[in-house]
């Protein structure tokens, strides 16, 4: 079972979001909602440097985007290594709406891909 090893979820709502999140910092964010009670995940995302903005540019995107997790991360690579991982772990099930693997704009690369 692939793990986040983040906090929550909570609502994805602008208000809930600015509670949650108070530190304008790299990290990652989980998008999904609630089936038969269990957190499913539907997209998968980071913030190079201001996370809770990227969360809120989320709301409203998707009708099934309902509830959020998030963690911090030490810096903007981290928090591209955290964003690959997911991708690779959640594309397996098939839900993840992520179009496109993750991309870092510093020429980093994925170490999960071969
Ligand atoms: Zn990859």
């Amino acid at each position: 079972m692939p793990s986040l090893d983040m906090e929550g979820p909570y609502p994805l709502r602008p208000e809930a979001i600015s509670a949650c999140i108070t530190v304008k910092a790299p990290g990652n964010f989980a998008i999904g909602h609630l089936v038969n009670n269990r957190f499913t995940v539907l997209y998968v995302g980071r913030g190079e440097s201001n996370l809770p903005k990227a969360v809120q540019d989320m709301v409203g995107r998707h009708k099934d985007f309902r509830l959020f997790k998030f963690s911090y991360a030490v810096s903007a690579a981290a928090a591209f290594q955290k964003h690959c991982r997911h991708y690779h772990e959640f594309s397996r099930g098939g839900k993840l709406l992520n179009k496109r693997h993750p991309e870092s704009k510093i020429g980093l690369v994925c170490p999960y891909c071969e």
